[in-house]
């Protein structure tokens, strides 16, 4: 792939040194132009299973390939592997690309990593990704902020190290802005259920996004009411992003993307689904 010339570009990448690059939420083309380039001069790719397999293959054809993905409940590889296995590569004098889905420092354990590549002397260079949040909203057609609904918007998470719950509900339950949760689809009923306990109206609109981004993106809408039904009836599974807030409310009318499902590489489900309110619309 031949990229645009841009005026001083920084180097490529260094021997001995770890570059974190965020792959984006899915679809290739939302990669940084540092990082592709990072990535077609690697000697080593480290990559987990949210980055897009067409990000993967920008590397050289004799770059080694190390996948060290995860799902929820099945770990390919103990994150203190995944770090032994960066100094190591460093350490051998490669140029090592550590790809990571969305962004690095969200949600993404970009910092774990760091910590244990600084504190073992490996240089690093971090490269921002789009998150999830920004990726997935733009194309589901849900804007995060907006003048009429919300001023102020909330990354946080449904899955916790030590399985509990224990948010910060009062803060979360607030008015007037958009709460976007990643992870914790299995536990929508409850996270639902707090938030309206905390003060959220139970009419309020919540969209769930599957694989945004890509040709097997999904969208259900529903309300804190009824949107743990909606996404049970729909089948939607990880990894999808959760938005509440009135923003969700603009969805049906900037909808733009239409995916292709057929062309989806992993697709899960034949047929591009939108649920409104528990019926099938599309
Ligand atoms: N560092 C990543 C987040 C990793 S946590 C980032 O910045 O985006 C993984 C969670 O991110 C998933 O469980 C899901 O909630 C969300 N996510 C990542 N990619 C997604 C996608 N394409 N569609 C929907 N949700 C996604």
């Amino acid at each position: 792939m031949s990229l645009p010339e841009i005026p001083n570009p920084r180097p490529g990448p260094a021997a001995g040194h770890v570059y974190l690059v965020g792959a984006g939420p899915g679809d290739p083309e939302l990669l940084t132009l540092r990082g592709a380039r990072l990535i077609a001069g690697a000697d080593a790719v480290v990559y987990d299973n949210l980055v897009s397999p067409a990000i993967v293959d920008m590397a050289p054809a004799a770059a080694e390939r190390h996948y060290v993905g995860k799902k929820a409940s099945d770990h390919t590889l103990p994150q203190e592997e995944i770090n032994l296995l960066l100094v190591r590569l460093a350490q051998a004098g490669k140029r090592v690309v550590r790809l990571k889905g969305g962004d690095p420092f969200i949600f993404g354990r970009g910092g774990e990593e760091m910590e244990v590549l600084v504190e073992a002397g490996v240089t690093v260079e971090v490269v921002p990704g789009v998150t999830a949040a920004a990726g997935v909203a733009a194309y589901a057609g849900i804007p995060l902020t907006h003048r009429d609904h919300a001023r102020s918007v909330v990354f946080t998470t449904g899955f916790l190290k030590d399985g509990a719950l224990d948010l910060d509900w009062p803060m979360l339950a607030r008015r007037g802005q958009t709460l976007v949760i990643y992870m914790g689809i299995s536990r929508l009923g409850e996270i639902c259920q707090q938030l309206v306990a905390h003060g959220l109206p139970a009419e309020t609109p919540v969209g769930v996004v599957e694989r945004g981004t890509t040709q097997a993106q999904r969208v259900a809408v529903g309300t804190l009411a009824t949107l743990a039904d909606v996404v049970a009836e729909s089948g939607i599974r990880p990894p999808a992003l959760t938005i509440v807030g009135d923003v969700v409310s603009l969805y049906p009318r900037l909808e733009w993307f239409s995916p292709h499902p057929a062309a989806a590489p992993h697709a899960p489900h034949v047929g591009c689904t939108a649920v409104h309110g528990g019926e099938e619309t599309k």
